[in-house]
């Protein structure tokens, strides 16, 4: 293991071998296949199944549901090893760290039967569809509208920007069940969207970065949905649902962002070490020797706080504020540290053969999805004055 990836302090014996063997896998099954997925938008099918037959799809969710059994540690695993894979054309974060948590948390037994097996084995892909065409930031404001007629609901709207959108079997749906309450009118609602009347998926948007992760627009006209399918006992819980779990995704896109940073740093090493100017080596030039002190400076601190937080969450200790932080810290380092690395690749850290150049376009979005850093330093301000004590 290089110096930037010491055995982490909350990662046992299991979760180290776990390592060990996802990063073979990813090796073998994501990495040589990852220029095709960018190329075709998305990952194969076949990714997803043997994932999920090897055991690398929900490691945390319980055995009885056909996932790992372990805890939060191996959902940090599977984000550091991808961020290290370099790739991120796989949407299993969106999948087993927040879809299938989202069950595991509000689901009733039967719903929890019915749907974590198939996202473990890979056979169901899971999406959130929170954010709309007309705003992601302001969620009590969608308008996704969930009517009730005898035992179903009937769902109109339109959700974009949908992470696995375009493969998904299942997609939680945020929806107004009572538009009159605000935020106490939303209501989470699983949408099995096999051959379901009404429901229709849009385009596989073209973006910017992430080219592999399947990011596509879903129509909702007339869908409808058994009532049974809302998570929760009653309409009206989803907002607070949907706060209860985003501290998770936040700390997820954290850990990604900075195990992508130290990978960005490594890689930029060896590579100013071999590249040559002036008859030296780039390393030699003080203006490269401090820039990437900083880089390594940057990477060192934040990885004390993103590790505390992760032994936080593990213990159910991790408050919303410092998910906030962890997620606007460490994928703002992760941006800055990022275009700095680029820098000493010179033209060819422009070139999209290169790690780097496809890292620079890649995590652009962290500082916007999983709520915007300008929301993130909204909800860490509200725990200024418990501060001040
Ligand atoms: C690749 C990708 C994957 C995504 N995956 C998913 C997914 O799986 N599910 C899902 O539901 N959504 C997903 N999203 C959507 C993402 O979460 C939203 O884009 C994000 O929450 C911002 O919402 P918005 O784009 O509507 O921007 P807006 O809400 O219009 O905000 C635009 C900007 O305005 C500023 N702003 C907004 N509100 C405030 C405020 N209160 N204070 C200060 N500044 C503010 C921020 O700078 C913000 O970036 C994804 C987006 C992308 C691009």
């Amino acid at each position: 293991m290089s110096g930037l990836r010491p055995r982490r302090p909350w990662e046992d014996e299991d979760a180290a071998l776990f390592r060990e063997n996802l990063r073979r896998f990813l090796a073998d099954e994501l990495v040589p296949h990852d220029e095709r997925y960018r190329d075709q938008k998305m990952v194969d099918r076949s990714l997803w199944l043997k994932a999920g037959e090897l055991g690398f799809l929900c490691p945390s969710i319980p055995a009885e549901y056909g996932g790992g059994g372990g805890d939060y540690a191996f959902e940090a695993v599977m984000a550091e090893e991808l961020s290290y894979a370099g790739s991120t054309s796989f949407g299993q974060g969106v999948h087993c760290n927040i879809v299938a948590h989202y069950i595991l948390a509000f689901g009733t037994e039967e719903q929890k039967d019915r749907w974590l097996p198939g996202m473990c084995s890979g056979e169901m892909i899971g999406a959130i569809g929170m954010t709309e065409p007309n705003g992601g930031s302001d969620l009590q404001s969608l308008r996704t509208r969930a009517e009730v007629d005898g035992d179903h609901y009937v769902i109109n709207g339109a959700k974009t920007f949908i992470t696995n959108g375009a493969a998904a079997d299942l997609v939680i749906v945020a929806a107004k069940t009572d538009p009159a309450m605000g935020a106490r009118g939303i209501t989470l609602i699983v949408v099995e969207t096999a051959g379901l009347e009404g429901f229709r998926r849009g385009r596989n948007l073209d973006k910017i970065g992430m080219h592999g992760s399947d990011t596509a627009e879903l129509f909702f006209d007339d869908v409808r949905v058994p009532v049974a399918n809302r998570l929760g006992g009653a309409d009206g819980q989803g907002f607070a649902q949907m706060m209860t779990q985003l501290p998770q995704e936040r700390i997820g896109i954290a850990i990604g962002a900075q195990a992508m940073l130290e990978r960005a740093v490594e890689i930029t090493t060896t590579y100013v070490q071999e590249r040559k100017a002036f008859g030296k080596s780039l390393l030699d030039f003080q203006n490269t020797r401090f820039k990437l002190a900083d880089c390594l400076t940057a990477a060192r601190v934040s990885r004390a706080f993103i590790d505390e937080c992760v032994g936080k969450h593990m213990r159910g200790e991790l408050s919303s504020a410092e998910a906030s932080m962890a997620k606007m810290w460490c994928t703002e380092q992760q941006g800055r540290v990022i275009d700095d690395c680029l820098q000493f690749h010179g033209g060819y850290g422009y070139m999209n053969e290169y790690l780097i150049a496809r890292l620079y376009a890649d995590v652009r979005i962290q500082r916007i999805y999983g709520g915007a850093n300008e929301i993130m330093r909204e909800l860490i301000a509200r725990s200024l004055p418990a501060m001040a004590g």
